[in-house]
């Protein structure tokens, strides 16, 4: 099976980042590992700068051929005064809502060579391993009516509405149980059944999902205030999180500061079983350090193994990355972001070679044995 990965690198460091996961992809593929084609297109500024929009209709047409998508960073000062509804971020939110991936998978994975990075005490951290699932495509940011309006006597009102369905609530709560039972077979659902309507549907609809077909998983529910105070208290008490788009946006980043480096975060967005999948760092386009060198192409890579475990059904090859990035860190290679005492400084394509030098090792070893 020949798998289609459509690479759109974006602005900033993202073509750089992006140079060094088709490394990894030229790798797996002359070691008849998989077999993976891929194609090339803009979004964001770079698009901008093309068509006059930040996603193209051909763009978004060979996304939807594709099994998968991996996408750098979008956006930068260069663009910042284009209108609102072309901004880069613009195209961002299309790819998203047009492939209809309601589920964003971030793990906040600390590796045991990076403890120290994390601003939070490394016997809080240690071997933390969280993975959060946010909706992405319904809530408050996409909910109607929406808008700034003139009130006429020198006020202005803004409007947004938090909406949810049922089955907007069971289909990303069914990937949350699902994704843990694989992993620590508990689902902590959050949101604020408390003071919001909308909350109280989605606890009532995840546990009627939870009673219907998940009885094996532990379900705990609890406010996204309290699970924002928990993840800094005791984060290794939580497994998978589910929890809305806006509560989700912002746990999503708290989590990923318990690890300390943006530059390590990789993220996966997944539709129905078998459409396009999205795979992203989570970290932006970094224009202070684009062009430069500097930025570290983990976040990318790390993704590019979501890609393999979640839309080609590869585990096995997503686990030998993981692996690999664990031991080079473990032996002190590192890029200036996450730079420690008696480390080796490297550059962005320097992290990438360390990794396909590590995969080689790897591969002798395996072969001798
Ligand atoms: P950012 O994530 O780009 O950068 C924040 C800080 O982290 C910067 O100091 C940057 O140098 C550093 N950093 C980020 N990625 C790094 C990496 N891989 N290696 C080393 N250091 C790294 O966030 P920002 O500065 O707030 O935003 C910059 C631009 O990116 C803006 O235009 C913003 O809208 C856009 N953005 C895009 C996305 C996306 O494409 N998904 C996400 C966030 C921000």
């Amino acid at each position: 099976m020949t798998y289609k990965l459509q690479i759109l690198p974006g602005d900033g460091i993202g073509p750089e980042i992006m140079t060094e996961a088709e490394k990894i992809i030229s790798w797996l593929n002359a070691n008849k590992d998989i077999e993976i084609q891929t194609t090339r297109g803009l979004i964001g500024g770079a698009a901008i700068d093309e068509y006059g929009v930040p996603l193209s209709d051909e763009t978004l047409e060979e996304s939807r051929k594709s099994h998968a998508v991996l996408l750098g960073a979008v956006g930068g000062p260069k663009w910042a005064d284009v209108e609102y509804t072309i901004r880069p971020e613009a195209g961002l939110l299309k790819i998203r809502k047009e492939l209809g991936l309601f589920a964003n998978l971030r793990p906040a994975l600390v590796f045991d060579a990076l403890v120290d990075a994390s601003t939070l005490k490394p016997e809080i951290v240690k071997g933390l391993d969280i993975l959060i699932v946010r909706e992405l495509t319904g809530g408050v940011y996409f909910g109607q009516p929406r808008g700034i309006e003139d009130l006429g006597n020198g006020q202005r009102r803004g409007v947004n509405t938090q909406v949810y369905t049922t089955e907007e609530i069971q289909r990303v709560g069914r990937v949350a149980f699902e994704l843990a039972r694989k992993r620590g077979n508990k689902v902590t659902s959050c949101e604020k059944a408390n003071v919001m309507e909308s909350g109280k549907l989605w606890r009532e609809d995840i546990t009627s999902l939870h009673q219907a077909e998940y009885k094996d998983v532990t379900l705990e529910h609890m406010y996204a205030d309290n699970c924002a105070m928990q993840l800094l208290r005791n984060p290794s008490q939580f497994d998978v999180i589910v929890t809305d788009n806006l509560f989700g946006d912002i746990l999503s980043d708290e989590a990923a500061m318990l690890t300390g480096s943006l530059g390590m975060l990789p993220s996966a967005s997944l539709g129905q079983p078998g459409s396009t999948g999205l795979y992203e760092p989570v970290h932006g386009s970094a224009p202070d350090i684009a062009g430069q060198g500097k930025a570290n192409p983990l976040a990318t890579i790390l993704s590019l193994a979501m890609c393999l475990r979640y839309s080609f059904n590869r585990g096995d090859l997503a686990s030998k990355i993981e692996d690999a990035v664990q031991t080079i860190l473990n032996d002190g290679t590192r890029t200036p972001d996450i730079m420690a005492p008696g480390c080796t400084q490297t550059s962005t394509s320097g992290m990438g070679d360390a990794l396909i030098t590590q995969l080689e090792k790897t591969g002798k070893k395996e072969q001798a044995a």
